[in-house]
């Protein structure tokens, strides 16, 4: 087999330089590299017009295996990529989620991307250590910028980017912050080259995707960890992609409604599926014993709020106990819980 190549750009954010891969729709041999990568680049400084380029060069897809994230391959060309169950913080990469892509004979769907562009590319260079088919589909399981930001290195590869029918507006009124949220906490070298890109496809309710012999159903869901969770089931391997619609090892971190998650949880534990892919945590669980974990921690938060407010305990009291019992349990759990139980709070004082 011919070796393919990509293009390597050396791009500058004023005094900030970086190299990046810059990918294209179509697998290119080393001369066809050679005879694009000037057009690509410029192609890229276009939409990108606070960066400037240094120099560009073409490395095959074999020499860049040691760029690739890691990846397991968890059933049969289903790969999943763990990401570190800690915060994003100064001094990491910020490759906190976990991320992964399914093969079938025709092309290949990516889900999610990532935290920056770098991780994104990262995760392309995974892709390309496996297959040479085209990446028809970028999956985003919702809005959280752990999830998200490295989206646009997939959609230069020439994949379509899907998410549900509320991940448009959720992420087009956060896009801002969320860069600047994350230059804040990891710095202008990890986020370098980090742009914010809308889905162009939506769901509403369940969609399907076939790869080829192989059918992924895309389903969309009530509020729940957020107001756009989009889960992903690969028939093939009967796994469920929950993306943070469930979590191992880090504490959950909710964003929409307590009582919508709960609802969300008990119907995905009554679906037929073997294996689920938690939006964070290191394992594959087995189905439905990995959404437990998620739900008695909702469960026990939702049943210690309402107590206290049945006491008529104020937000900042019950923010500071609820659910503190749980704590063994779990990882991250200051960074989340009290918040956890301020979101709780707001929303249940009203039932
Ligand atoms: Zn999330």
């Amino acid at each position: 087999m011919t070796p393919l190549f990509e293009i390597l750009a050396n791009l500058c954010l004023g005094a900030v330089c970086a190299e990046h891969i810059l990918p294209v729709s179509h697998p290119m041999t080393q001369q066809k590299c050679e005879a694009n990568a000037a057009h690509v680049v410029s192609t890229w400084i276009d939409k990108h017009p606070a960066y400037t380029v240094k120099d560009q060069s073409c490395m095959s897809v074999a020499a860049l295996a040691p760029k690739a994230i890691s990846v397991t391959e968890t059933a049969p060309n289903h790969f999943v990529h763990f990401g570190k169950v800690e915060d994003v913080i100064a001094g990491s990469d910020g490759d906190v989620a976990n991320t992964g892509f399914i093969i079938g004979s025709d092309g290949v769907a990516v889900i999610d991307s990532g935290t920056t562009r770098f991780v994104g590319e990262s995760l392309y260079l995974a892709v390309r250590q496996k297959t040479d088919l085209p990446i028809n589909w970028l999956i985003l399981t919702h809005m959280h910028p752990d999830h998200i930001l490295g989206a646009e290195v997939f959609q230069e590869a020439g994949a379509e980017v899907i998410g549900s029918e509320k991940l448009n507006s959720a992420v087009g009124i956060r896009a801002e912050s969320y860069v600047g949220n994350m230059l804040r906490l990891l710095g202008e070298k990890q986020v370098h080259g980090t742009k914010v890109i809308l889905p162009t496809k939506a769901v509403s309710g369940t969609f399907e995707i076939d790869l080829g012999g192989r059918v992924l159903t895309l389903a969309n869901y009530k509020t729940a960890h957020t107001n756009n969770d989009l889960s992903v089931f690969d028939q093939t391997s009967s796994t469920l992609w929950t993306g943070d619609l469930a979590f191992l090892e880090h504490v959950p971190a909710l964003d929409g409604s307590i009582n919508g998650w709960i609802d969300v949880l008990e119907t995905l534990t009554s679906m037929k599926a073997r294996a689920i892919i938690p939006g964070h945590g290191r394992f594959v669980a087995d189905h439905p014993d990995g959404l437990q974990p998620t739900l008695s921690y909702l469960k026990a938060l939702r049943l210690e709020v309402r107590e206290a407010l049945a006491k008529g305990e104020n937000l900042a009291t019950t923010a500071s106990h609820a659910g503190t019992g749980l704590r063994a349990d779990w990882q991250m759990f200051v960074s989340f819980n009290a918040r956890n139980a301020t979101n709780a709070y707001v929303e249940l004082e009203w039932e």
